[in-house]
């Protein structure tokens, strides 16, 4: 029986992941959230993990409180979130946090040699070189569940050399605006991006598909994952989300992964490779699947596509800041404080004006990613 460390095990993916955990007969050994206590305590009570964290410190000692009958460990903030990752009774940590702040627990992770299984791709964006680095160094593993990344993993499953790839293709769905022009687009709602047309997912990914920031990220994150050049990282528009990803070999063949619209798939992999086994992820119908669509990306219209890429181009912190300051611009337009083009502005601005630095240590990765927050708002 696998035992896993789940860190965000209330939101999308986490509770996607419970799921997986619960039918496959694991256990879940250590649970974490950031403030929601309600979910938190109920999850502790059926899954019974050793340590549960709060990232926040008021939500840890009200969890605390309610769950002092069951003798589970409570505990808070980034510590609390890092022995999460290094719990010594984990197999596999499955990291589902939001946002960069999943960074220094993956680190933690993989340096004490650990199977980290990744869902939080904003980790690889801030800092790909540092954690492949470290994954290197301490013999740590990385899996990956963002489901085209997992699609490519599958993909490339008995390739014996990377020298066999040409080229990564990453399918995008185009998210609920593909077709609107910039002008149509300054003025859609919160709720019409929250609109995701085949996923669904928190609230700042769903942003980010609409922007198709999501996909930029992804192209940062194949290129680390895969050490691949941008410049064999391609994307289509695939409005189906039926075929997850493709890898195009020297000799012509193209292999891909499909499925329907269910994150269970991938991160069931992530947990069972390099064994597949039944699991609850639902069957594609190939009878009653639709044609399958391609087309390709618009970055006129959808301007944070071309940004990442950039960012991607430059390498140092470049892409720590392009994250931090879309992580800003996201948290500010769900609140409504700014309209959807502000987003790529917000981007844009902070990445001319925080410098880049190239080979960053953690400090400057972490210097960088609050610069341009800063910047971002406008503080
Ligand atoms: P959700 O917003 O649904 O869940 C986020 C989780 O992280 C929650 O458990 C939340 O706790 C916790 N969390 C949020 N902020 C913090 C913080 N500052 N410190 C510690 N914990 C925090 O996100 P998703 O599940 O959709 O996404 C999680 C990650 O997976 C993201 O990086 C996303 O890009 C990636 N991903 C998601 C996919 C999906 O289908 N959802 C697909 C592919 C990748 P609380 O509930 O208390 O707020
Ligand atoms: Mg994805």
């Amino acid at each position: 029986m696998k035992k896993v460390s789940l860190l965000g095990s209330t939101g999308s993916i986490g509770r996607q992941t419970l799921e997986v955990v619960e039918a496959l007969g694991y256990e879940a050994v250590v649970l974490t959230a950031n403030r929601n206590v309600e979910l938190l305590e109920a999850q502790c009570r059926k899954f019974r993990p050793r340590l549960a964290v709060c990232m926040d410190a008021d939500a840890a000692r009200t969890l605390k409180l309610r769950l002092a009958d069951t003798g589970v460990k409570v505990l808070s903030g980034m510590e609390g979130l890092i022995e999460a990752a290094v719990w010594d009774g984990a197999d596999t940590v499955l990291t589902a946090v939001m946002g960069m702040v999943g960074l220094r627990p993956t680190l933690a992770a993989l340096k004490k040699g650990r199977r980290v299984a990744l869902a939080n791709k904003e980790t690889l964006v801030c800092a790909g070189e540092l954690v492949m680095e470290a994954a290197d160094k301490y013999g740590g593993e990385l899996l990956p569940v963002d489901s085209e990344h997992s699609a490519i993993f599958q993909s490339l499953q008995g390739c014996k050399s990377r020298g066999e790839v040409k080229r990564l293709i990453l399918t995008a769905s185009g998210g609920p605006f593909f077709g609107k022009k910039r002008e149509e687009l300054e003025t859609v709602t919160v709720k019409d991006a929250l609109k995701h047309p085949n996923w669904s997912m928190g609230a700042k990914i769903t942003v980010d598909s609409a922007t198709m920031m999501n996909k930029g990220l992804e192209i940062i994150e194949a290129m680390r994952l895969y050490r691949m050049p941008l410049d064999k990282i391609s994307v289509v528009i695939h409005r189906e989300s039926i075929i997850h990803s493709l890898v195009e070999y020297c000799d012509n063949a193209i292999l891909a992964q499909l499925g329907t619209a269910d994150m269970r798939l991938p991160i069931q992999y992530a947990l069972t490779w390099p064994e597949r086994v039944p699991g609850p992820a639902t069957l594609l119908d190939l009878f009653s699947c639709p044609s399958l669509t391609f087309a390709p990306p618009d970055e006129e219209n959808f301007p944070c596509l071309a940004l990442a890429k950039r960012a991607a181009g430059e390498g140092g912190t470049a892409t720590a800041i392009l994250n931090g300051a879309n992580e800003a611009a996201v948290a500010e337009f769900l609140e409504g404080r700014i309209g959807f083009m502000d987003i790529p502005r917000m981007v844009e601005k902070a990445m001319e004006k925080v410098p880049v630095l190239q080979k960053p240590a953690l400090e400057d990765i972490l210097a960088a990613d609050e610069a341009a927050r800063r910047v971002a708002i406008g503080e």
